[in-house]
C-alpha cells in the first residue's frame, strides 16, 4: 500500500532519523566507505516494486554516512496521474519537508537509474551534494528502445546539469551494478496514457 500522505509511494519510507549524526559534512572518504551495493540492491528492489504497482520501475534512497536508509521513494507517475512524479522528485520533495538543508547536504541519495535533467535539477536545488546511480541513461535509452520504438529520454547525464553549479559541486559514482539495474526494465512497455 503507497503512503499517501509524503508522496514517497513508499509504505515503509524510513521516518526515524537522529540529527546528531548528520552534523559533520560528509567527506568523499565516508562516501566511499558505503556499502554500495547494498544500498543499490535496495533502489533496484524498490524499482521492481514500483513497477508491480503500475508505475514507471524507478526508485531512490537517501542514506547517511552510516549507510543507514533515512528515506525511500518510488516512481509514483501512474497511481498519482501526473508525470513529474518520478522517484527522484517524490524523494526530495519529501526530504525537504524532513530535514535541513544541511542534513540533506550530508546524505546520499542512491537511484536506480540515473537521474534525468529534471530530477538533476530537483536533487541540486534540494541540497543533495552525493548520488550514486545504477543504471546510465544510455542504458536505460537502450532497454527501453528494445519494446518502446520511441522511449521519452532525454539525452543529457546528470553530470552535465550538476557541472553548471561552479559553487554546489555535486559528486557523482555511476554507473554501477548496472546488470542487475537493468533487471525491472527488461521487457517494460511504457503504458498508452
Ligand atoms: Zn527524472
Amino acid at each position: 500500500m503507497r503512503n499517501r500522505s509524503d508522496g514517497t509511494g513508499c509504505a515503509n519510507a524510513k521516518t526515524t532519523h537522529e540529527r546528531t549524526d548528520l552534523m559533520n559534512t560528509l567527506t568523499k572518504a565516508e562516501l566511499d566507505s558505503l556499502d554500495h551495493e547494498k544500498l543499490m540492491s535496495r533502489a533496484i528492489e524498490l524499482a521492481s516494486n514500483a513497477r508491480k504497482k503500475g508505475n514507471k520501475p524507478f526508485a531512490a534512497l537517501l542514506a547517511d554516512r552510516h549507510g543507514n536508509i533515512v528515506l525511500e521513494a518510488e516512481n509514483t507517475e501512474f497511481t498519482e496521474n501526473d508525470f513529474t512524479r518520478h522517484s527522484e522528485i517524490n524523494l526530495m520533495s519529501a526530504a525537504s519537508r524532513r530535514f535541513h538543508t544541511r542534513e540533506l547536504s550530508e546524505l546520499v541519495m542512491y537511484v536506480s537509474a540515473e537521474p534525468c535533467a529534471m530530477c538533476a535539477g530537483a536533487t541540486f536545488f534540494a541540497g543533495v551534494r552525493a548520488v550514486v546511480f545504477g543504471l546510465s541513461a544510455d542504458s536505460l535509452a537502450d532497454l527501453w528502445a528494445v519494446e518502446n520504438p520511441k522511449p521519452h529520454v532525454l539525452d543529457m547525464s546528470c553530470r552535465q546539469v550538476f557541472e553548471t553549479s561552479a559553487t554546489h559541486p555535486i559528486t557523482v559514482l555511476g554507473p554501477i551494478m548496472e546488470d542487475e539495474a537493468g533487471v525491472p526494465h527488461l521487457g517494460y512497455v511504457i503504458p498508452d496514457k
